[in-house]
């Protein structure tokens, strides 16, 4: 490796945090530019016919890569460690949940899915993979290693997320991981919520993990990208199916997330402080029932969290005492600092009402009041904390 070329997980001694800034940098083959240019690019033209007849060159056709994705590919895959043999980059989070699925199954499989499945994968379950041949069945998110009574002759895949994104239940990745393998299925995780800075899902037993990039990586509210990271079992099927499903990203979104992969550390490290300082104020105040936030002590989920995560983000969620809907919606609507809106990993704060009736099918969500999403974004906590107190005062006179 030269000097500033830091360009793989051969480095992987390397801290991810010092990985997270120079993987995928090839500063002279730019010019010395500290960044990738971005390549806005279709055609890849060759001196000769022979060459072109021979693809003799490093890059073919826009659609199949650039200096731009490869630069993001490999400094996720930087991040990623050891155990990563490809990342495929696609123009959703969904797409790549999508993606990921129709790499490893096949007509006449069937899918083990956890019931806190992100919802539109649920949808892509039940209708798509349904049409093609694929069924699924849902099971209790802390099930662990009970999950091994549940494989069918053709269950093929696991499909986990840790923790759900609503209800934040923990799940046992490596005891689900070792059922499935036992089992001759593969393990696939939704890690949008601590990504592979701080949970490594490929080695703790995951065979492709998917994140949101639109989530941190953008970390700006200002992308939609998906990527999908795979092990040696996995990477050929996935590059076979990005391939013949043409699935690409525009490069502006590939250079605004490269941009932001490289504060995604001390991002992270910020949400995940100001998310627990905001968390531990709101699990002492007499509206709140509970707080369901892995990384706080006592929470729910908190021990898997302890023994193999490394770090958090700001995304948790609380169940107030019963009060009516409109109590909740004063709340909401008087805090000023906390926008309303669906997705998360934003530098800002969010504050979302939400149910999961009647999406679940293997359990039931009965969390006893409202509840309630945060996203605690890069503000001053005390700052957000005073913002709460406000919600609070408009809930006590709507009730
Ligand atoms: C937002 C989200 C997705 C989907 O990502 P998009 O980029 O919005 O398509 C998938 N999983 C989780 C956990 C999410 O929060």
């Amino acid at each position: 490796m030269t000097k500033a070329e830091g360009n793989t997980h051969a480095d992987a001694v390397l801290k991810a945090e010092t990985r997270v800034t120079i993987g995928g940098r090839n500063p002279h083959a730019h010019h010395g530019y500290v960044n990738p240019p971005v390549y806005h690019a279709s055609t890849v033209l060759y001196r000769t016919a022979e060459d072109y007849l021979a693809s003799n060159g490093p890059y073919f056709y826009g659609r199949l890569g650039t200096p731009t994705s490869e630069a993001l590919e490999k400094a996720i895959q930087s991040v990623e460690g050891p155990e990563c043999a490809a990342v495929a980059l696609l123009p959703s989070g969904l797409a790549a949940i999508s993606t990921a699925l129709l790499s490893v199954l096949k007509s006449g499989d069937h899918v083990l899915a956890t019931d806190s499945i992100y919802g539109p994968g649920r949808t892509f379950c039940d209708t798509m993979l349904q049409r093609y041949g694929v069924t699924t069945s849902y099971y209790n998110p802390l099930i662990g290693s009970g999950i091994a009574a549940l494989m069918q002759p053709n269950t093929r895949a696991v499909y986990t997320e840790a923790p759900g994104s609503l209800t934040f239940e923990m799940q046992d990745i490596p005891a689900i991981a070792e059922a499935a393998h036992s089992n001759n299925a593969l393990v696939l995780m939704d890690n949008t919520w601590a990504g592979p800075l701080h949970f490594k899902a490929l080695e703790k037993g995951v065979d492709l993990s998917i994140q949101s990039g639109s989530k941190y990586i953008g970390g700006h509210c200002d992308v939609m990208l998906g990527t999908v990271s795979a092990n040696k079992e996995t990477a050929q099927r996935l590059k076979d199916t990005v391939f013949t499903m043409g699935l690409c990203v525009g490069p502006d979104d590939m250079n605004l997330a490269l941009r932001g992969l490289r504060t995604l550390a001390v991002r992270l490290r910020q949400h995940h402080q100001s998310g627990l300082k905001v968390a531990e104020w709101l699990a002492q105040r007499p509206e709140v029932l509970r707080v369901l936030h892995p990384a706080l002590p006592g929470a729910p989920g908190y021990d898997i969290w302890k023994r193999d995560f490394t770090g958090a983000c700001g995304l948790f969620g609380i169940i107030l005492k019963p009060v009516p809907e409109k109590a909740v919606f004063a709340f909401l609507n008087a805090l000023t600092l906390y926008g309303l809106g669906a997705s998360w990993g934003g530098y800002e704060s969010l504050a979302i009402p939400y149910g999961v009736t009647g999406y679940r099918s293997a359990t039931q969500w009965s969390p006893g009041g409202p509840a309630v999403r945060f996203h605690i974004g890069l503000e001053d906590a005390g700052d957000l904390i005073a913002d709460l107190e406000r919600g609070f005062a408009a809930l006590a006179v709507a009730k």
